[in-house]
């Protein structure tokens, strides 16, 4: 099946062949008819699907045939649960609708307002935006939401997990009733199905292999290895296989900044990126990883959901999230779109149970390895996993660009990892 077989115009297929995709993925390939239909849609797929396509092409193409002479109005909202999440959706927007004469802003917060209420005033078709930032504007008046025709909720499950219910409640009372609803989650808890519920009118459901059943494409390790040799044998490994482009997750915010300083040290360049960095310091990690100038970036989870870096070709944890689902997320980085990508997980004695958990969810035994020089010792006892999640579920509200508040300026929504 190619691009066009799908009835896209012209000026997306050209969009669609400038970006050098020659077929469209499972959930372009079930999405997009759905969507041009006019019909709701509930989506389980997640980030290296190629989901975002699959709303953004045929979301613009109705915007372009509905498209009325007079003062432009924001027709669609794409709300996603990260500032990350949100400009990459942005960038996808910008990039398939290169030959519309469409308008789209992306808004967030933790970074100046004015260039965002500017873009409102000049007139926009698209917002991709979070909800804290957009309630915000919304609030102070500079942003009209009357007019939205399509409403999409990205990662609808991150969303909830980070507390956005009331403001997504509160967004959907400034929108029209009458609307087509677009709902992508990577899961289908209870609370997404409370949500789609309300949300979607006779929707059309989609499911594609999740991660954890395509991640053969990935290959994936654990060295075991002593607590307070990880650092060592991360650089080492790194050093010994020529590693670029290095993706690192962490489960804290310190230990992230931290491991990015022993790194530098040890002459391996390397960022951290997690909620207490300003937007721009992420921006430009974020870049000079993507170019190739950096050798390694930190992450914790938060950070890293949704970001769109491709053909990463290693993903390291650090530590093993304490969520199962998030070792999942994490290797989804790599292995993307067809490319082969390695996973290394280095396990110490404290995370034999986080261990079991993950083996089990994805339905494999992961080969061990030890590296020479390495070798963890044979009689230490295990200690308590601080700073982490103990639960199998995460905190109901976790603030990276936070549920907004009536009084609420951005500086206070940080992250709490
Ligand atoms: P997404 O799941 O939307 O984050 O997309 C994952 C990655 O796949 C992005 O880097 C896209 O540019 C890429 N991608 C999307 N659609 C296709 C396609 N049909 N063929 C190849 N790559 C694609």
């Amino acid at each position: 099946m190619s691009f066009s077989d799908l009835g896209l115009h012209d000026d997306l297929l050209r969009a669609v062949n400038a970006q050098g995709y020659t077929q469209p993925t499972p959930i372009q390939q079930k999405a997009i008819p759905v969507v041009l239909e006019g019909r709701d849609l509930l989506a389980s797929a997640q980030t290296g699907t190629g989901k975002t396509a699959g709303f953004t092409l045929p979301m613009l193409q109705r915007l372009a045939n509905g498209k009325r002479p007079g003062k432009r109005q924001v027709r669609a909202l794409v709300l996603t649960p990260t500032r990350e999440l949100a400009a990459q959706v942005g960038e996808s927007v910008a990039a398939y609708g290169q030959h519309l004469s469409l308008r789209s802003h992306i808004i967030f917060g933790g970074v100046g307002q004015q260039p965002q209420v500017d873009a409102l005033r000049h007139g926009l078709d698209v917002l991709v935006a979070t909800p804290g930032r957009l309630l915000d504007l919304h609030q102070q008046g500079h942003v009209d939401l009357s007019a939205i025709e399509i409403l999409v909720l990205d990662e609808a499950d991150r969303m909830l997990d980070m507390g956005f219910i009331h403001d997504i409640k509160r967004l959907l009372r400034l929108v029209p009733k009458q609307r087509q609803n677009l709902l992508f989650s990577a899961t289908f808890s209870n609370e997404i199905q409370t949500l789609a519920q309300q949300l979607l009118d006779n929707p059309a459901l989609i499911e594609v292999a999740p991660r954890n059943t395509t991640a053969e494409k990935v290959e994936q390790a654990i060295y075991r290895v002593d607590r307070d040799k990880k650092r060592d044998l991360l650089a080492h490994l790194i050093q010994r296989h020529n590693w670029f482009q290095v993706l690192v997750f962490t489960r804290t915010k310190h230990g992230a900044n931290r491991l990015a300083v022993q790194l530098s040290k040890q002459d391996i360049p390397a960022m951290a990126i997690h909620g207490n960095k300003s937007q721009g310091a992420r921006t430009r990690a974020l870049g000079a990883f993507k170019s190739g100038d950096l050798q390694v970036l930190v992450a914790t989870d938060i950070a890293a959901r949704g970001l769109d870096i491709n053909e990463l070709p290693h993903v390291v944890n650090f530590d093993l999230p304490n969520v199962a689902e998030d070792y999942v997320h994490r290797i989804g980085r790599t292995g993307r779109a067809g490319s082969n990508g390695e996973a290394v997980s280095l396990v110490c004695i404290d995370e034999h149970g986080l261990l079991k958990n993950i083996e089990r969810l994805i339905n494999q035994t992961l080969p061990k390895h030890v590296e020479p020089g390495f070798e963890p010792d044979p009689n230490a006892k295990p200690e308590p996993i601080e700073n982490g999640r103990r639960s199998q579920r995460p905190p109901r509200r976790r603030k990276q660009d936070g549920p907004s508040t009536n009084t609420g300026g951005e500086r206070r929504r940080r992250s709490r990892r």
